[in-house]
């Protein structure tokens, strides 16, 4: 059984009240591991270590390019302990080999990509007026609580600490107490490279005690949260109380729209893809799925077909192509979600039911569903169910494709198929979305901005733009006529 700790100050630490959290696998039920379990003290330790670690200059003033060799050394490290990485992220997640391996091959190249940045970007200098030259310098915020889920642990832990380190930051970092596991892994890399004691600090705990710590504590400079929407609702009430930097990066309920002159199989493939990858549980996931009339019922025919073939197992089998939900209560929420769609009148047309055929019994697999004949204001079409359940509804033209899409109170993700690029363009525009993709669906690169419109969040993670995150901007006057000002009579 393994035992995880807390990194505080270079030191690894049990809980101040002892406490520990059960590590489930979502795919035998499973104890795996038990996790310190840190409260608000806890927190407070951790902060007011990287509060005095990050005054101390030791990381926040070291050149830049001997930070990103730091972060390089992680990258090389990452890959060199892959395999032990991904059998770890499946076992705590649930999700299969192959998309943990995404995961942890991605979460490498997110730190060689901040390690190169940090040593390129640069600021700017105007020539504003004739006796003052301006120059804008960027400099780290401070003090990060960087506050993750658990749908990509490890691949969340890369996205947050990569650039909040790049920049100069010291940060205090809390997993969700779902999926501990692949962070402490990553904390003893963090260890092994050399990184000074108290610039990373990992703390693990609920979030109504540690993550409120960290919202609420006025010793912490910057915010981020991956997260729900609601989550995102407490913390920036948390953080108003000492106007605190945030960003946050919420949940989605994204629109896939197919029109009838779009390569057919590339569509119903994609828009499987789209939102049976993770088992549903992505947040850019495109879970309303928009077809246009004239071929709505071929392409529902055609994607019930697929679903169904869709092999759903333990993330160890190489032959499953998706995984078990995370834990028993999210199982049982997704399921409650289906409840409630048949109550509201829509279709169940496939699936729909927790899968315990084929020593599945004791994981929390439910299989790939699919809901018909569903209205805007129906529940299932409006709020995020996070599990593998697509809504398919129809559209008679590009204008009500486009209202549909933007009828909901979430702007993550969003897609468009077909064959007429001024068309797709011209509709992608218009849909209220930070993550779009015309003719494809989850294609994320480290470069691009990740981020979403309305309660989907505020800021953008990732590309120039997740480093900017973790940066404040100064400007410096310098005046190149030093005599008086003259502005009050002398
Ligand atoms: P969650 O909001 O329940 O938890 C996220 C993290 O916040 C966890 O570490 C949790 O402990 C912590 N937390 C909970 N309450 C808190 C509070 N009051 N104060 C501070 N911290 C608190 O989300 P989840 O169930 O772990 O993950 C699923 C959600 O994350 C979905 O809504 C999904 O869309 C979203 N998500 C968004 C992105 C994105 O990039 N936009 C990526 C992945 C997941």
């Amino acid at each position: 059984m393994l035992k995880l700790k807390m990194y505080i100050d270079g030191k690894w630490k049990e809980s101040i009240s002892k406490k520990t959290q059960d590590v489930i696998n979502p795919a035998t039920g499973e104890v795996i591991a038990k996790a310190a379990s840190g409260n608000a003290e806890d927190a407070r330790i951790a902060i007011e270590t990287a509060r005095k670690t990050f005054d101390s200059g030791i990381w926040s003033e070291m050149p830049n390019s001997e930070r990103a060799s730091f972060l390089f050394k992680i990258a090389d490290k990452i890959e060199e302990i892959s395999e032990e990485l991904i059998r770890l992220e499946t076992l705590d997640n649930g999700k299969t080999f192959r998309e943990s391996g995404y995961d942890v091959s991605d979460a490498a190249e997110c730190f060689r990509y901040y390690a190169g940045l940090i040593t390129k970007m640069d600021g700017q200098t105007y020539s504003a007026s004739e006796t003052i030259q301006t120059i804008v310098i960027h400099e780290p915020v401070g003090v990060c609580g960087l506050i993750v889920p658990w749908n990509h642990p490890f691949l969340m832990c890369a996205w947050k600490i990569a650039p909040a380190l790049a920049a100069g930051n010291t940060i205090v970092f809390k997993p969700s107490e779902m999926t501990p596991i692949t962070a402490t892994k990553l904390f003893e890399i963090i260890e092994e490279v050399g990184i000074p004691d108290g610039v990373a600090n990992l703390v693990m705990g609920p979030g109504r005690e540690v993550g409120n710590e960290i919202s609420t504590n006025s010793l912490v400079d910057q915010i981020s949260l991956i997260g729900g929407t609601n989550t995102g609702r407490q913390i920036m009430k948390a953080a108003s109380e000492n106007i605190t930097n945030i960003s946050l990066e919420l949940g989605g309920k994204s629109p896939n729209i197919i029109f009838s002159d779009a390569d057919f199989e590339t569509a119903v493939d994609y828009a499987l893809y789209g939102i049976y990858f993770g088992s549903g549980q992505v947040c850019s996931a495109g879970s309303r799925i928009l077809v246009e009339e004239s071929i709505c019922q071929e392409f529902t025919e055609k994607f019930i077909e697929r679903a169904k073939q869709i092999r759903v197992g333990t993330g160890d089998n190489p032959d499953s192509e998706m995984g078990p939900l995370v834990s028993h209560q999210h199982m049982e929420s997704v399921l409650n979600y289906i409840e409630i769609g048949k109550e509201e009148g829509a279709h169940l047309a496939c699936g729909g039911y927790r899968l315990e055929e084929n020593g599945l019994d004791s994981g929390y697999f439910i299989a790939p569903t699919v809901f018909t004949h569903v209205t805007p204001e129906m529940r299932i079409v409006r709020e995020e169910i996070f599990g593998p359940v697509a809504v398919i509804q129809s559209f008679k033209d590009e204008k009500e494709a486009i209202y549909l899409a933007n009828h909901t109170k979430y702007g993550l993700a969003g897609s468009v198929f077909t064959n007429d690029s001024a068309k797709a363009l011209r509709v992608i525009k218009k849909v209220r979305a930070g993550i779009t993709y015309i003719n494809t669906y989850h294609q994320g690169f480290v470069q691009a901005p990740w981020g979403g419109y309305k309660q989907s969040g505020i800021g953008r993670g990732l590309g120039t733009f997740g480093l900017q995150e973790f940066q404040e901007t100064k400007q410096i006057n310098i005046n190149l006529q030093v005599e008086p000002v003259g502005w009050f009579e002398n």
